[in-house]
């Protein structure tokens, strides 16, 4: 997605929240804990299901699905704002920074943490 997509949606964010002074509520640690609780909505659509199951949810609740990824996107686009964090520059420097500590010769088709490569 590009970046300018980013900031148009930030920016609908903003006007959303800002017309109804919710601004007020928006501090870093509260942008935080709401982005775990969509996160961990995301993860109760899943919750105790089997493979077999999960493959069946994600057909049959797509929409519900599709409404917590946006939360938690919409809440990680607060947070970068409130923090100034460029998000497209701070995934980029990661992904960098993730090459670097696990080479694709070492890290090819195995889950093992860096440093145990
Ligand atoms: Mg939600």
């Amino acid at each position: 997605m590009p970046s300018s997509s980013l900031s148009q949606l930030t920016e609908k964010l903003i006007a959303f929240r800002d017309a109804r002074d919710w601004k007020q509520f928006h501090n870093p640690k509260d942008l935080a804990t709401a982005l775990s609780i969509e996160a961990s909505e995301l993860q109760e659509i899943f919750l105790w299901k089997n493979p077999k199951e999960v493959a069946a949810i994600v057909s049959k609740k797509q929409t519900h699905i599709k409404e917590e990824v946006a939360d938690i996107a919409s809440f990680l686009l607060l947070l970068c704002h409130e923090l100034e964090i460029d998000l497209v520059e701070a995934v980029s420097a990661k992904i960098e920074k993730n090459a670097a500590k696990y080479p694709v010769d070492k890290a090819k088709g195995t889950h093992a943490k860096y440093n145990e490569l």
